[in-house]
């Protein structure tokens, strides 16, 4: 009998989304995972609650050193596949502002709904099985794991990334990527928070504030992101410094200076907040101008900004561009994702099978995009899972058929 193995390393968001593919299209499905059980990210994301998708999609939500082949790949299972997709396996979706999560807030829902219809797929899931070598065996592979070796036509690489603390994220499916050949742009920590340079850090230290961040280098600024700001006694955390910390990262390990600055009040413009600060103290000529602050900002952050007793119109420069040297992101433990990872030119976009090793496909963080806060991240691995399960099944039927 012909051969149509097709072996996934790697049970998480897009590995199991691939093995449900690949099944679906006729694939013999032999999926790998060295945790005891599949899909442990995944049961963290959103809080436990899983926000799977969102509903606004652009290219800008999606950082790829590969310009725009990340997008161009994304066209190819959108979200609104995604949500197909998971009505179809019993996810009902829930719309908190375009942030798309189970209607069970359970992330546990999403991956035991996944495993079921891989199960039902007759997928065979093995788990506690650590990939430590792929070889590549004539036409097809030899999966190499430390009790086993599985034969297989194709080959999806789906290992994830070193970010986060949860078990299992051990970064080694680069090293297999790179021992077939691949190239990598170096992973680093990415959706973390950042570290900065300064000696006020425990003054501010549990204030939560809404502002605005925008990341500096080279005179040019890089990104911004708009929320609720976290100061903390090493620098700052929250969505807003999430959304820009990859590109800080990875500016400041290329060697540049790199600069956040905050703005604590964005509904003012600099001269209207020096403007409304004066007139205040017109009005109350009894407040010093520390406390013109009160009602303003945040009692502990106030403390900070009056450092060096600046003027009213220094004090609204200060509000409205607080500068901090940024020294580096937190440890990849901290992070929620990796940036870097294989190159999005290493595959096809269409299908990710690999250029540089036919038959092998890649899916997930493992590939060099990460997405921003808000269910991207998830959506990659939806995508990627997607496309690499369905071509890899459908190139083995195109195979059998051409032989037969
Ligand atoms: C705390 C947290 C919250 C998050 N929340 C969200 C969110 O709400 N929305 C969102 O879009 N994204 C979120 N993310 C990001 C998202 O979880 C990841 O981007 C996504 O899981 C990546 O999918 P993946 O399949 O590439 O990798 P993973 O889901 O990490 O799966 C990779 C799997 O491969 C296994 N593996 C690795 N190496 C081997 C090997 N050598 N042999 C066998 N098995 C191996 C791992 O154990 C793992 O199960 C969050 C991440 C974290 C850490």
């Amino acid at each position: 009998m012909e051969r149509k193995k097709i072996c996934i390393i790697g049970g998480g968001a897009s590995g199991l989304m691939a093995a449900i593919m690949a099944a679906r299209e006729g694939g013999e499905v032999t999926l790998l995972e060295h945790n005891e059980k599949t899909g442990k990210k995944l049961l963290a994301t959103g809080n436990g609650r899983c926000n799977l998708t969102n509903t606004c999609q652009e290219p800008s939500c999606y950082h790829s050193l590969s310009g725009n082949l990340a997008w161009e790949i994304l066209q190819g299972f959108s979200f609104q596949d995604t949500i197909r997709f998971f009505s179809q396996i019993g996810v009902y979706t829930k719309n908190r502002e375009g942030y798309l999560y189970p209607a069970s807030m359970q992330a546990s829902s999403v991956r035991d709904l996944l495993e079921m219809e891989a199960r039902y797929r007759k997928v065979k899931i093995k788990c506690k099985e650590h990939v430590k070598d792929i070889k590549k065996e004539g036409e097809g592979f030899l999966v190499v794991t430390e009790t086993w070796s599985y034969p297989a036509d194709k080959v999806i690489l789906s290992a994830g990334s070193r970010a986060s603390a949860i078990q299992g994220a051990d970064g080694s499916g680069y090293e297999l990527a790179k021992n077939l050949g691949h190239s990598l742009i170096p992973p680093l920590p990415a959706l973390v928070p950042l570290k900065g340079k300064g000696n006020w850090f425990s003054k501010w230290a549990g204030v939560r504030t809404e502002g605005r961040v925008s990341l500096l280098a080279e005179n040019h600024i890089f990104d911004q992101a708009q929320g609720e700001i976290q100061l903390t006694d090493y620098g700052v955390s929250g969505i807003p410094v999430f959304q820009v910390s990859g590109r800080a990262v990875r500016l400041r390990e290329e060697g540049l200076k790199v600069t956040l600055l905050l703005d604590f009040l964005p509904d003012f413009d600099r001269e209207g907040l020096a403007a409304f600060l004066r007139a205040r103290q017109e009005q109350c000529p009894y407040k010093s101008v520390k406390q013109l602050l009160i009602g303003l900002l945040p009692e502990k952050l106030a403390e900070v900004l009056m450092t060096g007793k600046p003027d009213i119109s220094k004090l609204a420069e200060k509000i409205k561009e607080f500068p901090i040297e940024i020294t580096g992101g937190k440890s990849y433990e901290q992070a929620q994702v990796c940036s870097g990872g294989v190159p999005l030119s290493e595959v096809y976009s269409d299908t990710l099978e690999s250029r540089k090793v036919p038959g092998l496909y890649l899916a997930g963080e493992i590939l060099d995009t990460d997405g921003i806060c808000g269910g991207y991240n998830l959506q990659w691995a939806w995508t990627t899972g997607a496309l690499a399960g369905r071509s890899a099944a459908r190139n083995i039927r195109k195979t059998l058929q051409e032989r037969s």
